[in-house]
């Protein structure tokens, strides 16, 4: 395992994997059922941006700084950027919550937060990062495999919910294990939601995972999102990114056109930056 988050902190992924993460949740918190939140691939969960890590990479500039320079920013980026802001109260960038961080903001004391992350250390510092943060019922399973923690933990009590499952794709297995996860997942929460962060560089990959998934039994309505920051480059890595989502949430649904269109123009690193929303299994 040699995937650190903390050199990707910030980036243009995170700012597209984390504002839908948090429009989604205040989607589900405007019924007062409380709801749960698995997060099957933790990080650390806050991330120094001036560490001598983020800065070998230096990715946050073109992710969250662009964000937070942009006084047009409209109003459904505000419940972000305020997460955003509360960690920096001077005014200036310097920290980035990771995924744990962002729904232990917004859950209310009844929700139930699941969070996990398998690297030793990693889980460590979620644990740290994570003490005195309490708002809701919180377990942090660490170091544990998110993809067993899944299997273990599902179905929830609460009718309601969401799974965020954000690997690192380090394992040329990533893919499929994600499908199994999902296979498992409807098997046994079949109301659930459930969000897949994936990397595009690869097209054949992503082609390669959509067929699959399409292909599952009692798939429910699944949606395909992507951003694309620039134009492909098979030598220069990630040129954006997406979400699988099943079960979309119908707030994110009815608002991806604006957030999509806000997101292109604020991330984009060349004129090809682009967006597109489709349905791998129609509602
Ligand atoms: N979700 C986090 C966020 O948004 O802030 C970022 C997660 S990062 C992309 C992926 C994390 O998954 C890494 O911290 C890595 O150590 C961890 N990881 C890798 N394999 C795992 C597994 N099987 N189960 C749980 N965590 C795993």
């Amino acid at each position: 395992m040699n995937y650190r988050h903390i050199y990707h902190a910030g980036n243009f992924a995170d700012v597209f994997k984390h504002l839908l993460l948090v429009m989604a949740i205040d989607y589900y918190k405007q019924k007062d059922k409380p709801i749960c939140v698995l997060d099957t691939h933790g990080g650390i969960g806050l991330y120094d941006l001036t560490s001598e890590q983020a800065g070998k990479t230096n990715e946050y500039p073109e992710g969250i700084g662009r964000l937070w320079n942009d006084a047009d920013a409209p109003a459904f980026v505000k419940p972000y950027l305020d997460i955003v802001e509360g960690l920096n109260e001077q005014g200036e960038l310097k920290s980035y919550p990771g995924s744990p961080w962002v729904v232990q903001q917004l859950l209310r004391a009844n929700d139930r937060h699941i969070v996990s992350e398998l690297h030793i250390e990693d889980a460590e510092a979620l644990k740290a990062n994570l003490e005195g943060q309490q708002t809701s019922r919180l377990e942090v399973l660490a170091p544990f495999d998110g993809y067993e923690v899944l299997k273990a933990k599902m179905p929830p009590n609460e009718k309601r919910g969401l799974v965020l499952i954000d690997p690192p794709f380090e394992s040329v297995n990533e893919f499929d294990d994600i499908v199994a996860a999902i296979q498992q997942g409807i098997k046994r929460w079949a109301a659930g939601s459930f969000a897949v962060w994936f990397p595009l560089k690869d097209d054949a990959k992503v082609a390669d995972f959509y067929g699959q998934l399409s292909e599952l039994e009692g798939l429910p309505k699944t949606l395909a999102i992507e951003l694309m920051v620039k134009e492909p480059d098979p030598s220069a890595g990630l040129y954006g990114c997406g979400y699988v989502w099943v079960n979309p949430p119908y707030g994110i649904q009815q608002q991806l056109p604006d957030v999509m269109n806000y997101l292109q123009r604020v991330l984009a690193q060349d004129e090809s930056a682009h967006s597109r929303t489709f349905w791998l299994v129609e509602e």
